[in-house]
């Protein structure tokens, strides 16, 4: 049997997806499961915009486009990120990708070489993807623990102290995936001072939350003086326009965008025609779908946080944005004699029928900052409530010497 690579033998994943075939398994036999596993908003589709798509494949648009995008996009794309970052952004920093995710690796891949000792700093707990391609494409993975304390923000001091000679990018996220943390302004002015000292570091701002910010305004580390030159900016139409499907995401760099169009034509040619047009209603169409999605996901925040705070041994703070709750169980373990939240959140699924993912799926647990689990609230408020609800019997039942 000819042998598989070593990288891709090792290949990291997203464990959304792992346990996504979990839960379809246990439905298919025929067991009733609330989940609360899946990262995307629980929306169709704007009608306008599926109008668009059906249009643009009526009207032949059925060929490749250039792999930057259509030219019409990325200039509506450069407007729109601009617009929401107040900074002026030229249509050519723009790339146009099959999502956002693959701007994640193309990131590395064009500041990182392969086995040299190049660092790329990443949010940990974070989205699990950041440190697969770190890994996949040789670089050398620096997590920077997000703290409790801080509102899962992470500690500047410790920022500084990550960074070395071999550092060549950070990556930021803000609105979080997995905790909801949002990097305020001051926040931001903190780590680009911090940057300042440090202009061999590009800057990853991986920005696909940005419409659901619910405290205060969405803030960008591509605003502040000096920073735009150095950050690639990430956004796309997945969770914004409810499109996780439809597979558009935005990119800007100057320095990089050329890099960029040469990882697309290297690797899907270009992102879907079809859906770019339909990208581009999403962008210049009416607004007021978004506006709705945007407060439905708070009326649901608000919900799941006032109930987990009424579950024993369960602490949840008040996530500024996302759609995703992050509660400590630390105590909840300890109270139905769970060795981890990975063990808690198996038998929680066993058990009681309720699908959440864990801490570890979303990378080692940072010393000090206990356990958790992670809720995506893009549910209906029924099954919220009949989901804690649940959780609160199951620690119930399960407390260590109830009777
Ligand atoms: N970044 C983060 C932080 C995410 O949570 C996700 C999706 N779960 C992505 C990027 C990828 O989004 P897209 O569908 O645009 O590829």
């Amino acid at each position: 049997m000819p042998k598989i690579s070593r990288r891709s033998a090792e290949l990291g994943t997203e464990n959304a997806f792992v346990v996504l075939a979990e839960v379809n398994d246990l439905v298919r036999q025929g067991r009733d499961i609330i989940s609360f596993c899946i990262g995307q908003p629980d929306f169709s589709t704007p009608a306008n915009i599926q109008e668009a798509a059906i249009g643009a494949i009526r009207s032949g648009k059925h060929g490749y486009t250039p792999s930057a995008g259509l030219p019409e996009l990325r200039e509506a794309a450069a407007l729109y990120m601009g617009r929401m970052r107040g900074i002026e952004i030229p249509p050519e920093d723009v790339v146009i990708g099959a999502g956002a995710k693959p701007f994640i690796a193309y990131s590395i891949l064009s500041v990182t070489d392969y086995g040299v000792g190049d660092e790329v700093i990443y949010p940990n707990p974070g989205f699990p993807i950041y440190e697969s391609q770190i890994l996949a494409n040789g670089a050398v993975p620096v997590p920077l623990a997000l703290r409790e304390t801080r509102d899962f923000g992470f500690d500047p001091a410790e920022l500084e102290a990550s960074i070395t000679p071999r550092t060549k990018l950070l990556i930021l996220n803000s609105p979080q995936n997995p905790t909801g943390g949002i990097l305020a302004r001051k926040d931001l002015e903190g780590i680009a001072a911090i940057l300042r000292r440090h202009p061999e570091v590009w800057v990853y701002a991986d920005e696909v939350y940005s419409r659901l910010v619910y405290q205060g305004a969405f803030a960008s580390v591509a605003s502040l003086p000096g920073m735009y030159e150095r950050t690639i900016i990430c956004d796309g139409a997945s969770k914004t326009w409810a499109m996780t499907g439809w597979r558009i995401g935005f990119a800007a760099n100057p320095a990089l965008a050329p890099q960029f169009v040469r990882w697309v034509t290297n690797t899907e040619s270009c992102a879907s025609h079809i859906s770019q047009w339909a990208a581009l209603e999403a962008i210049q169409g009416p607004q007021d779908e978004v506006d709705k999605m945007r407060s439905s996901f708070l009326d649901r925040r608000d919900l799941i946080v006032r109930l987990l705070n009424q579950v024993p041994g369960v602490a949840c703070k008040t996530p500024g944005g996302a759609f995703y709750a992050w509660p400590n169980v630390t105590e909840a373990c300890r109270m139905i004699g769970a060795a981890d939240s990975e063990e808690f959140r198996r038998r929680l699924l066993d058990e009681a029928g309720v699908a959440v993912l864990a801490d570890i799926h979303f990378g080692a647990r940072a010393a000090g900052e206990g356990q958790h689990i992670r809720f995506s609230y893009a549910a209906s408020k029924p099954a919220i409530e009949a989901g804690v609800a649940r959780l609160a019997d199951f620690i119930r039942k399960n407390e260590r010497g109830a009777a």
